[in-house]
């Protein structure tokens, strides 16, 4: 697509996560303004976590928009893939499942730091588009195309005007808010009544893997399952997904000696992997799951959503991210093809990828719940341990 002048309209992203930095690396190469809000620091210059989850599933999906911004060759210095399941059953005893008998049929583990670290840069390099950290989105008002940023260090506002808005602020978004009530849409939050938590392998000796590297390790337990994705320098982040409340439960996981008892009886291999176990427990937080649907994506030619904000999932097929980049490349796509006819781009992006979102958000609750009520039958469990990949 050639772009007169009038096309190029001054393009404000809300949120500099994965998906933000993807869609901003996408319009900066078809040169475009870009300007991107993030409420968070800047993760390049200060030692902060990049959000929830320390790594995470990247897959084919996820990989194809990446390939079209020409970041492989880098991003494949960062992945560790994983071939299968390693299952690891109450016993100790593992079963290696294979993704599938050719090449492709593997995931990759990817630290999220290091990701939106580069995709950041990418982003920059472009030469179109500028970073505006420690901004948040506090209200819009799409009768002036204006948004109210605050600046989380001195507590200033500061008011932005757009040719379009894009909602990439997660899924809590304050664009979704404005943009669905804006034109009496729907926006529901599901919350899970599990969450999680996340602690570590640490890498053996000289930096080894103390646990198979090439593999997503699962320890299903019905009701509950601990997962671990290898790490570049030998660790592994173990998420544990737990219920709220219950016999077995966050709630029930109140003292030192609760949490070394449970780990003891239900994952008696990983815990002796562990030594900072109880004490990562403590200090690590407990992040909430839940999923968002809204209705519609966009809003006329003004703004659109994209990644968690429009369609946050529940992370049992670790598709999240995947998907949100997906629609990164679907919203370029739309942009190629019908230029600067941007009611037609973001109607046309909405019609694409909203049933898309809804059916992987729908796949992950129905893997979750499966999994909950099917704690009596360990064939099932092995089969259905999680939909990773
Ligand atoms: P986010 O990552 O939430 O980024 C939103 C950004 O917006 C953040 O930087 C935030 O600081 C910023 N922001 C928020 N509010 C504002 C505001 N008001 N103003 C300005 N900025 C704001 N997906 C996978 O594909 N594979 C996996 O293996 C996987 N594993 C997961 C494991 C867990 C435990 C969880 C919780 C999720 C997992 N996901 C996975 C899902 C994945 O994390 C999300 O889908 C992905 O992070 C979405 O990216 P995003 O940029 O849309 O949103």
């Amino acid at each position: 697509m050639s772009m007169t002048r009038k096309d190029r309209a001054k393009i404000v992203i809300a949120g500099g996560g994965l998906v933000g930095a993807m869609a901003a690396c996408f319009l900066g190469r078809r040169g475009f303004e870009v300007e991107v809000y993030e409420r968070r620091m800047d993760l390049r210059a200060h030692d902060i976590s990049a959000g929830r989850s320390i790594n995470l599933a990247l897959a084919n999906r996820g990989i194809y928009p990446l390939e079209q911004l020409g970041l492989m060759e880098k991003v494949r210095e960062m992945m560790i893939p994983m071939c299968g399941r390693m299952i690891h059953d109450q016993k100790g005893e593992q079963n290696f499942q294979p993704y599938g008998q050719r090449e492709e049929e593997v995931i990759y583990s990817i630290s999220r730091g290091d990701l939106n670290r580069l995709l950041l840069d990418a982003a920059e390099e472009t030469g179109n588009v500028s970073f505006f950290f420690e901004h948040r989105v506090e209200s819009v008002d799409f009768d002036s195309n204006r948004v109210v940023f605050v600046c989380e260090e001195t507590g200033s506002e500061k008011s932005v005007v757009f040719d379009r808005l894009i909602g990439a602020d997660g899924a809590g978004s304050r664009v979704r808010q404005a943009l669905v009530s804006a034109q009496d849409g729907r926006d529901y939050l599901q919350p899970l009544d599990h969450s999680y938590k996340e602690l570590e392998i640490p890498a053996g000796n000289g930096g080894a893997f103390q646990i198979e590297k090439g593999a997503l390790h699962i320890w299903p337990r019905g009701g509950f399952m601990l997962i671990a994705l290898p790490n570049m320098d030998g660790s592994f982040t173990v998420t544990l997904f737990l219920p709220n409340q219950g016999a077995i439960s966050f709630d029930a996981l109140q003292t030192r000696e609760s949490v070394f008892e449970f780990f003891e009886q239900y994952f008696p291999d990983v815990d002796a992997l562990m030594p900072g176990l109880v004490d990562d427990f403590f200090s690590n937080p407990t992040g909430k799951l839940g999923t968002v649907r809204c209705e519609p994506w966009h809003l006329g030619g003004k703004a659109v959503l994209i990644g968690d904000a429009a369609h946050a999932v529940v992370p049992f097929h670790g598709q999240g991210m995947n998907c949100g980049f997906e629609d990164c490349a679907v919203l370029d796509e739309c942009i190629a093809e019908f230029g600067a006819d941007w009611e037609r781009v973001f109607s046309e992006y909405d019609r694409l990828r909203a049933p898309n979102g809804n059916a992987i958000a729908d796949m992950a609750l129905e893997n979750y719940i499966e999994m909950r009520d099917s704690v009596s039958d360990p064939e099932f469990l092995l089969k259905k341990a999680i939909g990773f990949g």
